[in-house]
């Protein structure tokens, strides 16, 4: 596995790629590499002649120096990851590669980043996620790029500026991956003592409280998120809000009488976890949609 440090590099690379006519795919990450990120490898390995893994713990999504100082990062270990699952090549470079002084361009996506993760974090965390990955898509130009499902809204901003921007690129997303317990995988469970990863239940239980109310026949959103509050609070987590979305637009409903997401987001202790499932009330028993049928679970 080639590991590039520098966007040049990255451009011969997948030039050298596209003109041997071989399709390339980008999975993008922060690295602390967990099988929630090789589902995307997997998915990329599946579709694409040549794959392309960045690693950039990306400061300017941080909205609290604490947490970007204790984001988890073994680069030795991702790279035997990396290379034990097939990927070709590993974009990983050092901050002023990205971020070199005089720096002054973000790219904000109106509309979405306000509400959810861009109210608690912060209108800098979305202009920081759009930033990163336009120019990553840019410096890579792959012909797909592989993002999770797991970061629901994050999904739905990147949708957004693909479309909006004309990238050359096409958005493909991948089930969540979760953990025996129904906890998603996440770089942050690393963080979690044994006591908070039992509270961490929390996620799952509130999803399927949504679930729950959904297949009773409840249809009011308020109540419905209420429910998967309840549930949330009742296994010891900080809850920062659910929110009952339509999946298309990302914004809230206050009936969910066709397909809704539900996004929770919550704290357990230090640990800021998410977690979203898509459902289909409309079915007879208002079971989970395709993320269902399509979620791995960690081995
Ligand atoms: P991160 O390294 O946390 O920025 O995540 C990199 C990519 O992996 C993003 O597109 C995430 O949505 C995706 N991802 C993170 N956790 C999971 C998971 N449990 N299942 C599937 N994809 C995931």
């Amino acid at each position: 596995m080639s590991v590039l440090r520098s966007v040049a590099a990255l451009r011969s690379y997948v030039a050298a790629a596209r003109a041997g006519g071989r399709l390339v795919g980008l999975v993008p990450t922060m690295g602390a590499l967990h099988a929630g990120h090789l589902a995307l490898l997997d998915a990329a390995r599946a579709e694409c002649d040549v794959v392309v893994a960045s690693i950039f713990v990306n400061p300017t999504q941080f909205d609290r120096a604490d947490d970007l100082e204790r984001y988890p990062r073994d680069e030795a270990r991702d790279i035997e990851r990396l290379a034990g699952a097939g990927c070709d090549a590993l974009f990983a470079p050092a901050r002023e590669e990205m971020y070199p002084p005089g720096f002054a361009t973000t790219v904000h996506v109106g509309e979405v980043t306000g509400r959810f993760e861009g109210a608690v974090r912060g209108a800098e965390h979305f202009n920081g996620v759009a930033t990163v990955v336009t120019k990553l898509l840019c410096a890579c130009l792959p012909d797909v790029a592989y993002f999770g499902r797991k970061d629901a809204q994050q999904l739905h901003v990147i949708r957004r500026l693909v479309s909006d921007l004309n990238i050359p690129v096409r958005v493909a997303s991948v089930a969540t991956v979760r953990d025996s317990d129904g906890l998603a995988l996440s770089s942050r469970n690393e963080l979690l003592t044994d006591a908070e990863r039992l509270r961490a239940r929390a996620m799952p239980d509130g999803l399927a409280a949504a679930a729950a109310a959904l297949r009773s026949g409840e249809r009011d959103a308020a109540a419905i998120a209420a429910a998967a509050r309840a549930a949330m609070t009742a296994r010891g987590a900080d809850v920062e809000y659910v929110a009952v979305v339509d999946p298309g637009t990302f914004t809230p409903v206050e009936h969910a009488d066709g397909d809704v997401l539900v996004a929770v987001a919550a704290r357990v202790g230090a640990v800021r976890l998410i977690d979203n499932e898509t459902f289909a009330p409309a079915a007879a028993d208002a079971t989970r949609t395709t993320d269902t049928s399509e979620v791995a679970t960690a081995a």
